[in-house]
């Protein structure tokens, strides 16, 4: 029988307000005891004292690239990356290559994460074929086959009765649909922002009411479909706003938001940087405040990384012709703490974002420490300091605004099912 018994923690259950001092206990895979002064016989050892014991993390959107650009990332270093990060599950979105438009590719995506990932990989299908827009996949079965929800994420499907017929199929599937709000129109040309930091490095601005104007149309279908809209990556205090009147109202809305959009502002684009560059683009600093206000009233359900890998090559460019996005999975654990050391989330709270709303959001076990469950669990240090350096992690990819920062807080050890999958001072030791 295998055992870790990890001592000494600050046991967080968001699931049953549990925040205790206690010693957790994983047998054969499965959490067996929560308590204090347990002593088992031929455990494996790891100390917690002055760390946090949560339910493992589960990010919602992340890009992990395979098939079709494993020179950017693929399974293996994205579920090693993850691993680093404090993940025990990652959701992946469908814009590979070729595109998760058919079960085959799900069937493909899963094969290889059972063989290549140290955390679970949760497939999202595309919910147009091709990502065009236009003519909707086979959304039952491609749940059929483990998609977890469906996404045309990094575009947007720009007609409308389209997306109404998409989230009235959904609901029948009894998945969420994953909007990526940006009305293209709107967008234009758009590469940041549009304001005066915009203005000042004279590049073409992208707009909030381009991410508005497309959550309010997706809220109003969501309502007539009766379906679980999911509003991606949300950027704009216009946005939060349209989730939090639609949610009072009774639409069944969830929405994320990323580490970026809650701690940089457009600002950061001034020395034109490309690894500031993803869509939505960072905004303004009343924008930041109003996404840090959604994810601690709740209107605001989730972080979720974007983890966007690109390479080197590709960022390294004028920043109008650069592609959008960035690493997430490995500093999303000290950038988003900031929250907590600021005092606008409480460490329960701060779980609740990062595990147990995204497990509830797409309706997969986690996000708990009940006794019985199957073993997914993080022991984070909030106050362990270290400096990030991409080519020292595991993702291939490098482009990361925090690259060379000094970072407060890590992901120490993490637990899949059981198995102790890293350790910072051993590296990510399965598979
Ligand atoms: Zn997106």
């Amino acid at each position: 029988m295998s055992r870790i018994w990890i001592r000494g923690g600050r046991v967080l259950d968001p699931a049953i307000s549990r925040d205790e001092l206690a010693d957790l206990l994983v047998e054969d895979g499965r959490i067996s005891a929560v308590g204090v002064d347990l002593a088992p016989a031929g455990a494996e050892r790891i100390d917690a004292s002055g760390c946090w014991v949560v339910p493992g993390l589960v990010d919602l959107h992340a890009h992990l690239r395979e098939p079709g650009q494993e020179y950017k990332e693929d399974i293996a270093s994205g579920g090693r990356a993850a691993a680093a990060g404090g993940f025990t599950a990652v959701a992946c979105m469908a814009n590979t290559n070729p595109v998760n438009d058919d079960p085959s590719v799900t069937d493909f995506i899963l094969d290889r994460a059972r063989t290549d990932s140290p955390v679970r990989v949760y497939p999202v299908a595309a919910a147009t074929q091709g990502l065009r827009g236009q003519v909707m996949t086979e959304m039952a079965a491609l749940a059929a086959a483990g998609a977890v929800g469906f996404s045309d994420d990094g575009q947007t499907i720009m007609d409308a009765g389209v997306m109404r017929r998409v989230l009235e199929y959904s609901r029948l599937v009894g998945a969420p649909v994953i909007v990526h709000a940006e009305d293209r129109t709107l967008v234009g040309e758009g590469v940041m922002n549009e304001g005066p930091v915009s203005t000042r490095l004279g590049l073409p601005g992208n707009p909030c009411i381009a991410e508005a104007a497309c959550v309010a149309r997706d809220l109003m279908l969501a309502e007539l479909a009766g379906a679980h809209l999911h509003v991606g990556h949300v950027s704009t205090a216009a946005a939060v706003e349209l989730i939090r009147a639609a949610r009072a109202r009774g639409v069944h809305v969830t929405a994320e938001v990323t580490p970026h959009h809650l701690t940089l502002t457009d600002e950061a684009c001034l020395g034109y940087d490309t690894n500031t560059k993803m869509a939505p683009p960072l905004r303004s600093a009343a924008d930041v405040r109003a996404c840090r206000e959604g994810l601690a009233d709740g209107t605001l359900d989730a972080v979720a990384t974007d983890h966007a890998p690109h390479a080197v090559h590709e960022k390294e460019v004028d920043f109008a012709e650069a592609p959008n996005g960035i690493l997430g999975l490995e500093t999303a654990v000290p950038v988003v703490l900031e929250l907590v050391r600021s005092g606008e989330l409480s460490p329960l709270e701060w779980v609740r974002r990062c595990s147990t709303n995204p497990a509830r959001i797409l309706k997969r076990p986690g996000g708990r420490l009940a006794v019985g469950a199957p073993a997914d669990v993080s022991v984070i240090d909030p106050e362990r300091r270290w400096t990030y350096d991409p080519a020292k992690g595991f993702s291939k990819s490098r482009n990361s605004p925090w690259a060379g920062r000094e970072l407060t807080g890590r992901a120490v050890v993490t637990i899949v099912d059981g198995r102790l999958v890293f350790h910072v001072d051993k590296g990510v030791l399965v598979p």
